[in-house]
């Protein structure tokens, strides 16, 4: 990619932070960019359970899952062990800036990783330093935290207004995964 890699941050209470960051991987891969898509505490569900990850694949995206299980579904889950994970994908990101193989990098959910201490804000700033130039990045999760919305070159806040969920519709298979 020629243009310049900027860093984007989709946080806030209301759906559409990982609708929109796989829009945003539509509209590269369109134009031939090449995409890596890496989600954090996703739940062990088969990227197939996705809808949206089933279709990446299928356009040949680098899919990789990491910290698989929150503790908020997995209860007894040992903290220091997502830690372990975090860190784990924290160098495998740093191994992808040096590959310089691709324009688009997702991270889906880093930023609930950060806002419950299992990777800490420096750390992540830190790594968003040794950003190569030309690699755009994106962030999803709620509450993003102070310094990453300072550094970042877009933020978008999306807030809930209405969502179905407290209507107690449950979720829906090709809209909600
Ligand atoms: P989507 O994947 O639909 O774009 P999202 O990435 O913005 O949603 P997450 O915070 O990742 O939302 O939410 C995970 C799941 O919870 C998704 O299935 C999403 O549809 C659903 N969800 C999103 N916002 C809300 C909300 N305000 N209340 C309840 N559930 C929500
Ligand atoms: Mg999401």
């Amino acid at each position: 990619m020629k243009n310049k890699g900027l860093v984007q941050v989709y946080t806030g209470d209301g759906k559409g932070k990982t609708t929109a960051a796989i829009g945003l991987a539509s509209r590269a891969l369109g134009h031939g960019l090449k995409v890596c898509y890496i989600n954090f505490h996703k739940g062990e569900h088969k990227d197939e359970h996705y809808g949206e990850l089933k279709l990446l694949k299928q356009l040949s995206v680098d899919i990789y899952r990491f910290a698989e299980r929150h503790p908020h579904f997995y209860k007894n889950e040992p903290v220091e062990k997502i830690r372990e994970e975090c860190l784990l994908a924290l160098k495998f990101i740093e191994e992808i800036f040096q590959q310089r193989k691709y324009d688009l990098l997702i991270l889906d959910e880093i930023l609930i990783s950060v806002r419950d201490k299992f990777i800490s804000e420096e750390e992540l700033l830190e790594l968003l330093n040794k950003k190569p130039e030309n690699l755009e990045i994106v962030l999803t999760g709620r509450d993003a935290t102070e310094k990453i919305i300072q550094i970042a070159d877009l933020v978008s806040e999306i807030k809930k207004v209405k969502h179905p969920f407290d209507k107690g519709i449950q979720r829906r298979k090709g809209i909600e995964y």
